[in-house]
């Protein structure tokens, strides 16, 4: 151990949403000791939002916030442990165990590790944006499309994400409008063809060219309207930033209820790339995934994956805690093993405890 080390624990779970909670609920009640780190949202994206009505046992709903205060509760009675922190740094040490290092500088050690980071939705950091998050403005149609019902709605995006976001919307929505700020959309033809159907049917309307700049309403009464800027060629929030173009631009106000960002999402897997294991193009850890067992395991032998972080198809409370607990059950199997063949790290051995 170094003079950094505070000590060596037999699994550390990076994150403390859904996916690392519930892999520390299972974790603690097979004897894994399990310490999670916060990060720097601790209890993860649920925090950012009022109700969850479609987390299964919860007829009622129940608030994002309650709901994780509860699973922290459940996991800390079975002995997990929470400390404040982010890590910077994994590494996989030649004798086997991990090496974790925090932004503060402390470092733990341990035999097995879950990277439960999740996935940060990309926002555009318009006026608007910060008081009204969750109050009209999501990032999450699935989630929260159901509140709105009868509104018009307006999905920001030119990706798949934003044409199934708005084709989902359709249910609910009086009108979805989707800004986008190009005229060529970059999801594949399947998304198009369906979304174009229903332009057909009237149930979606585009604003190509076109991007938003301010989102207008309070928290108490949610989204009133918003300001969008269009252009012909494109682009326009940059053309109507430079003042050789600005004239150019229309800017204009619209009447929505509920606004949806759907700008993809990115994985928070930073911190793990000095332990060697592999992403996918978009940056999600890869894991076996499959069929049977180990399904949550990655290419480096210790490390293992749930929830949004490596998830970037369902990307929900149910399936993100249903990833958590097959990574804490493939994490036992895995520490279960090296203990039968003799092959944990016992960190460095105080010498007063060795001499008694
Ligand atoms: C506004 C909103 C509303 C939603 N509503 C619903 C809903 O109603 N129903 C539903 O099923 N789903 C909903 N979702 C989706 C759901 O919240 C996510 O699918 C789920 O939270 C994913 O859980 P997770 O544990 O994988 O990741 P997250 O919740 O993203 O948690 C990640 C954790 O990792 C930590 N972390 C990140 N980097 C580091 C690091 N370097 N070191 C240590 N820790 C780190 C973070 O601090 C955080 O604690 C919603 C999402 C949003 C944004």
């Amino acid at each position: 151990m170094t003079d950094n080390t505070v000590e060596h624990r037999r699994l550390i779970i990076a994150g403390t949403g859904i996916a690392g909670l519930s892999a520390a609920i299972y974790a603690a009640r097979s004897n894994n000791d399990p310490l999670l780190i916060e990060g720097d949202e601790p209890g993860g994206q649920l925090t950012l939002t009022t109700d969850v009505e479609n987390y299964p046992g919860f007829p009622e709903g129940i608030s994002g916030p309650e709901l994780i205060n509860n699973m922290k509760e459940q996991a800390t009675k079975f002995g997990a442990e929470t400390r404040n922190g982010v890590i910077v740094d994994v590494t996989k040490e030649p004798a086997g165990h991990f090496r974790v290092e925090l932004s503060d500088g402390d470092v733990y050690t341990a035999d097995g590790f879950i990277a439960a980071s999740g996935a940060s939705a990309r926002t555009l950091g318009v006026p608007g944006e910060d008081e009204l998050m969750g109050y009209g403005l999501s990032t999450c149609a699935t989630c929260d499309g159901a509140f709105f019902r009868d509104e018009d709605m307006l999905v920001v995006g030119g990706g798949d994400a934003a044409m199934e976001e708005a084709n989902f919307l359709t249910k609910f929505a009086d009108t979805v409008y989707i800004a986008h700020r190009r005229e060529e959309f970059r999801a594949e033809d399947v998304w198009i063809d369906r979304t174009m159907e229903k332009v057909e049917d009237g149930e979606i309307e585009l604003l190509l060219n076109t991007e938003l700049t301010e989102i207008h309403g309070t928290p108490e009464d949610g989204v009133d309207h918003v300001t969008l800027v269009e252009h012909p060629d494109g682009h326009p929030k940059e053309k109507f930033d430079d003042p050789a173009t600005a004239d150019e631009v229309r800017e204009y106000d619209f009447d929505v209820g509920a606004v949806f960002f759907a700008i993809g999402h990115t994985p928070n897997t930073d911190f793990l790339e000095g332990t060697g294991v592999e992403f996918d193009d978009d940056g999600y850890l890869i894991t076996e995934g499959g069929r049977g067992g180990n399904q949550t395991a990655t290419g480096v032998e210790g490390l293992f994956g749930a929830g949004d972080v490596v998830d970037f198809h369902y990307q929900q409370a149910a399936t993100a805690g249903g990833m958590g607990v097959k990574a804490a059950l493939d994490v036992d199997e895995y520490l279960t093993e090296r203990e039968r063949a003799g092959e944990l790290y016992e960190g460095e051995v105080d010498a007063a405890a060795a001499d008694d």
